[in-house]
Formats: structure tokens, C-alpha cells, sequence
């Protein structure tokens, strides 16, 4: 749960249905959060979403130490999904990882998969966490979409499994330094798309190979300098949604 900016509402994401008189039970850690640290009591008014309904207005009618209640009055915003966009990237090491879950939820990918590949380091992700963060995230930057967070699943299962109508934009450090055209490419095709993000170690030979063989995995160049995963994953979501998402 983030804390709001000076004139903000406190914005709070609850597994909960949410409708007009709609009464929503909060747990503990929420009203730790309402009623202890932001010091809100009876009365008080918050904005809620639950990734489904839109936002809406609430108000606190019962404020506990263990638990309470709000009350959603009229809904303030409707859903807005983002565009059709998975992420799939290598988990590396924590903080960055956190990071990449929170800046692809910011940057509007509507699921996020952690893929295990030859230079994946990590053999499990801790999901729940990921998926805390990508809620944290949402309520943050005023989202009323909370994209999965998926558990980490083999890259190579997962193409073999994989659609090939869901084009592919497969960054590849391999081409750093050539110019590719792109924005071009990719404004003649639709969605849906994922962004593929190798881990620090990079793709392994034989999964470029394979990816480059594939008709539906499009190979881009995101520059002349080799960037971390991090970076990589917020450089090729500014690009694929400056030339195809919900931008303008
Ligand atoms: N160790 C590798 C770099 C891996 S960077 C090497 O030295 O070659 C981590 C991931 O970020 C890469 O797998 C790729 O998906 C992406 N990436 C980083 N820089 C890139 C670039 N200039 N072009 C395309 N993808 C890049």
C-alpha cells in the first residue's frame, strides 16, 4: 500500500466485488494500514479497485484495530485495460526483479511471466511477492488493472505451447549496435504481443536460433549499448507502446 501524494486519495486495491452500497470487509494489514498509519477513522473516504470493477468511491463506516469496513458509494472510473502486451523476462536478482514487475505494470502490460532460460540463474520466483508488487504498483500510479503475475515457467515449454497468433518481440542482445528497422515493422501488425527479456547472461546460442527460426518472433535491436534486463524491459515497453499500445 502506497502512501498518497498531498492532495491524492488513498487508493486501495481489495479482493473484493465492488458495486453501489457494495459493503467491502478490509483484513488486517489494510486496516493496519487506514486506520494506523494513515490515520483515517468513521467517515473517511477512499478510493477502491479490485482490477474488475473501474474505481470507486467508498467510505470507512467500521475502522478496527484487526479488521473494518467500507462502503463503495459511486464508481469514479471505469476499467481501463491495458493493451493485449505480456512481458516475459528472466528473473535476476531481487531488486531488479521487484523492478521489473513494478515498472511493467506502471508501463500497462496486461500479464507478466517470469521465464526460466539456459542463463536463468533463478529456478523459482517468490509469486505472491511479484504479484504484491504489481498490486502496490497499480494502486500507485492509478490503475485500475492488476496484471497477473505468472510462476516461472521454461521458456522453451512455453514456446513449444505457445500461439502463434501472440507476435513475439524478442529482444536480442545479439543485434546491439545494428538498426533494425522497427517502429515501422511493428505498426503493420496487431495485437496480441509479448516482449521477450533475456536474463544478464544473455539468450543461450541455441535459443536465439530457435527464436530467430520462428515466424511469429520478431528480433530487435534496442540499441548500440548492452542494457541490463531492467532497463531492457522498460526500453522495449516505451517502444512497443509508442508505436502500437494505449499512448495516444
Ligand atoms: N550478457 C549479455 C547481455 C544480456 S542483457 C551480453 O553481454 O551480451 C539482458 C537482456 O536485455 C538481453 O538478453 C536482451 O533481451 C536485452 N538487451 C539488452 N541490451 C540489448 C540491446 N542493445 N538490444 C536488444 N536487447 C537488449
Amino acid at each position: 500500500m502506497v502512501r498518497p501524494m498531498t492532495t491524492a486519495k488513498i487508493r486501495l486495491y481489495v479482493d473484493h466485488p465492488l458495486g453501489s452500497g457494495q459493503s467491502v470487509p478490509l483484513n488486517r494489514d489494510q486496516a493496519h494500514y487506514l486506520f494506523g498509519v494513515m490515520r483515517l477513522g468513521v467517515g473517511a473516504q477512499v478510493l477502491l479497485f479490485n482490477g474488475h470493477d473501474g474505481e470507486w468511491q467508498a467510505e470507512v463506516v467500521q475502522a478496527g484495530k484487526r479488521g473494518g469496513v467500507l462502503r463503495a458509494d459511486a464508481q469514479t472510473r471505469i476499467l481501463q485495460m491495458p493493451p493485449d502486451l505480456w512481458l516475459l523476462f528472466a528473473p535476476i536478482k531481487k531488486a531488479r526483479t521487484d523492478f521489473i514487475v513494478e515498472k511493467a505494470t506502471e508501463m500497462g502490460a496486461a500479464r507478466i511471466c517470469a521465464v526460466q532460460t539456459a542463463h536463468t540463474n533463478a529456478d523459482r520466483i517468490r509469486q505472491d511477492r511479484l504479484q504484491a508488487h504489481a498490486i502496490e504498483a497499480a494502486e500507485q500510479c492509478g490503475g485500475t488493472y492488476v496484471p497477473p503475475v505468472d510462476d516461472l515457467q521454461r521458456l522453451d515449454r512455453l514456446l513449444d505451447g505457445w500461439n502463434a497468433s501472440r507476435h513475439i518481440l524478442f529482444c536480442d542482445e545479439g543485434l546491439a549496435g545494428q538498426a533494425p528497422a522497427l517502429i515501422s515493422d511493428l505498426t503493420s501488425t496487431s495485437v496480441p504481443w509479448a516482449i521477450l527479456i533475456g536474463p544478464e547472461g544473455g539468450f543461450s546460442e541455441a535459443e536465439r536460433a530457435r527464436l530467430h527460426a520462428l515466424p511469429h518472433a520478431h528480433a530487435i535491436s534496442l540499441g548500440p549499448r548492452i542494457l541490463r534486463a531492467d532497463t531492457a524491459a522498460v526500453a522495449a515497453l516505451t517502444l512497443w507502446q509508442s508505436a502500437l499500445g494505449d499512448w495516444g
